[in-house]
């Protein structure tokens, strides 16, 4: 059979009786055709379809418009993965953004101006921490080992104490022989009598003793100069660790903070989030402060939290800081309201 003979247009009454389907319903939709470009009636369809009951008497249907909402096209390039997939898998693709997110580093606003006033509040050093903090401990005299043992002990000793009964302690232990041969040749009741009144003095009885142990046994007397050696040290935790790299070996690994840098830090909002520990602080400062102000923040936060923006009652109104601290603001505001008159 050829292929015109094949496709040659049948009647309705030859379609249906040769019995094809398909020249039925070409057929019938033919006449469909007619009907409607008449203006006639249709049918219902033998199936109960639709029916487009339209009278022609009637008024003219307007012709609802379809409304064609134009969707925005959003252009995704894929590139292969770095390994390649040889049969160009669509698995493997990866889709890759036409434009680059930038994400921006984040700082306190004023920053350098709060730094800036506070290094002018402490230009006088006569915080109690100038006198007798821990970097002021060590024997001037003694080998470089001995002044790094000297730092040790004295951050040991200087936590939940004043600096004034550290620097005490210090003295005392100094006179009696400060090394770690010798305060393993003392009793434990001698050293807990020459380090009291520090704060859980018999604790840290226990702790010097061990850590001077450990020092003897695997450090050759002297003390570890990484980190994370010495936070396994008993009774040594970050923030003793990055202060004694800093006082014993010169090193800045980390910005120490105490309970003062912390609370100030919060106080002047040079944190993303306000933070709940010292830890959480110093991993907080440490992804904006530029390293150069690493080592001297704890001395200078730490005067400025003992003289002026103490834990209790910040002496607010004398800072330099109030117009530009938030917390010196509210303290302020607070203050002002509890005192101006009732109308
Ligand atoms: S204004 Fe008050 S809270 Fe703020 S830094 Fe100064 S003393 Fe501290």
């Amino acid at each position: 059979m050829s292929t015109s003979a094949y496709f040659r247009p049948v009647t309705r009454s030859q379609a249906v009786q040769s019995g094809s389907k398909f020249a039925d319903l070409k057929a019938r939709a033919q006449a469909l055709q007619t009907t409607r470009s008449r203006g006639g009636k249709s049918t219902p369809t033998a199936q109960g379809g639709p029916s487009s009951s339209v009278d022609p008497t009637g008024p003219p249907q307007k012709k609802t418009a379809q409304k064609r909402v134009k969707r925005e096209h959003t252009k995704i390039e894929y590139e292969a993965e770095a390994d390649g997939d040889a049969k160009g898998s669509s698995r493997s693709a990866k889709p890759r953004t036409t434009h680059s997110i930038k994400k921006e580093r984040w700082e306190p606003e004023r920053w350098r101006e709060q730094l800036e006033n506070i290094k002018r509040m402490r230009a006088a050093r006569d915080a109690p921490v100038d006198s007798m903090g821990c970097q002021t401990c060590p024997d001037k005299d003694a080998p470089p080992e001995v002044k790094r043992y000297h730092a040790l002990i004295s951050l040991m000793l200087s936590s939940q104490t004043k600096d004034q009964m550290t620097s005490a302690a210090m003295k005392r232990l100094i006179d009696h022989g400060l090394t770690v041969d010798n305060i393993l040749k003392t009793s434990d009741q001698k050293l807990g009598e020459l380090i009291y009144p520090v704060g859980f003095w018999k604790t840290k009885v226990k702790y010097i003793k061990n850590t001077t142990q450990i020092l003897k046994d695997q450090y050759g007397g002297d003390i570890p100069a990484t980190v994370a050696e010495m936070v396994k040290l008993p009774g040594v935790g970050p923030k003793m660790a990055y202060l004694t790299m800093d006082v014993g070996w010169g090193k800045v690994e980390g910005i120490c903070v105490d309970t003062h840098v912390h609370r100030i830090s919060n106080r002047l909002g040079w944190l993303k989030k306000p933070t709940k520990v010292p830890e959480d602080t110093r991993v907080a400062l440490e992804e904006w402060l530029p390293r150069e102000h690493w080592s001297e923040l704890n001395w200078l936060l730490v005067g400025f939290g003992q003289q002026t923006c103490l834990p209790v009652s910040p002496k607010c109104s004398g800072c330099l800081n109030k117009e530009i601290c938030p917390f010196g603001k509210s303290q302020l505001r607070y203050s002002k309201n509890k005192k101006s008159p009732k109308k």
